[in-house]
């Protein structure tokens, strides 16, 4: 049986030569950038369970009507899709399924490969959020139905959709502000360990290299020792190393390509939310991003000058970069979407 440390070893080795994630490691400095905002401008959250029953229909009436705001033709394609068939393994299936849960906490909503559409709801609240979420990665899915780029950028366009879907509701809704704001600060939650693991992991293969592909639990050891105990880094990864390296060991992988895509979503989200709560028209990029993400890849010029059209703070001469005015920029926009969130708890701990 192999020793830990030998599958840890073996895991970035295999990260490290896999042809598909050639342009994660390349730009992965850049990801850390974005994952430093969020450790950086986080402060403590408490999640809150849904306390308010919100039947199914009911949040398939609100996302019908936010869409209906926000781009008419995402309420019609939404409509269409919920009754639409499409053949699965011979048969003609819903291309939406809804499944009952009893807990937000345990939902694997998805897009799967095949295109269909996979809900879990757990009538409350979180249910409008994810079908707007989902429906959101439906709108991008074309013949790439991985492609690179939307790796990178997939979550900024759903949680773009998801913090306007917060205003919607704190506007035209009846529901309590606490409620309506628990998806925000459950996400933010979540984020800021996927920001962790990003720098942990990124540490990691530093190390790696140091060390020729040799890592001990002394070399990691010695490394944490050399953190300043009053650092943000030396707590965090005090707390969380144990975690990351078991989940690495046991998936034989790093695990930054798929955490990546929410810090760099839930930093870009603030961006895009920032700007079009300042100028309305400015939603038109999102839709814009939403349409190219189907159908782009990386690797090709024209998609990556389509991508320069939109002015996005993450992409410089082609390449993804984050220079250091565009990280005040956005630190800017993060702060905002934790304020508020943070407004509800302090007035909350003010009752209690
Ligand atoms: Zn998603």
């Amino acid at each position: 049986m192999m020793e830990y440390y030998d599958k840890l070893n073996l895991a970035i080795k295999n990260t490290l030569e896999d042809e598909r994630l050639k342009y994660h490691l390349q730009y992965l400095d850049e990801v850390v950038k974005l994952a430093s905002i969020i450790i950086e401008n986080t402060k403590d959250l408490v999640v809150d369970d849904y306390s308010t029953n919100v039947p199914l229909d009911n949040s398939i009436d609100i996302v019908t009507n936010f869409f209906s705001k926000i781009n008419g033709e995402y309420a019609s394609r939404f409509l269409k899709l919920l009754k639409e068939k499409d053949i699965y393994d011979g048969k003609a299936c819903n291309i939406v399924n809804f499944n009952k849960i009893d807990s937000p906490r345990i939902d694997r909503s998805e897009v799967r490969d095949d295109g269909s559409l996979h809900i879990d709801y757990s009538e409350t609240l979180a249910d409008a959020f994810n079908i707007s979420h989902e429906f959101t990665h439906k709108f991008s899915k074309q013949k790439y139905k991985d492609s690179t780029i939307k790796q990178f950028l997939c979550e900024s366009t759903t949680l773009t959709i998801e913090f306007l879907l917060e205003d919607y509701l704190l506007e035209s809704s009846g529901y309590d502000k606490d409620e309506i704001k628990i998806r925000k600060t459950n996400r933010l939650k979540e984020t800021y360990d996927d920001a962790t693991a990003v720098i942990f992991e990124h540490t990691l293969l530093k190390l790696y290299k140091e060390n020729n592909g040799m890592l001990n639990e002394e070399i990691l050891l010695n490394y944490l020792n050399s953190l300043p105990k009053d650092s943000k880094l030396y707590e965090l990864f005090f707390h969380n190393s144990k975690r990351y390296l078991d989940d690495i060991v046991s998936k034989g992988h790093l695990q930054f390509s798929y955490r990546q895509r929410y810090v760099i979503g839930v930093v870009l989200a603030s961006y895009f939310h920032d700007s079009i709560t300042k100028d309305e028209s400015y939603k038109n990029r999102l839709f814009y991003l939403i349409e190219i993400l189907g159908h782009t890849d990386m690797t090709s010029l024209d998609d990556l000058k389509a991508l320069e059209k939109l002015e996005i703070p993450v992409i410089e001469d082609g390449n993804f970069k984050v220079n250091p005015n565009n990280i005040e920029k956005l630190s800017d926009c993060y702060k905002k979407e934790v304020n508020d969130v943070l407004e509800v708890q302090k007035e909350n701990n003010h009752i209690k």
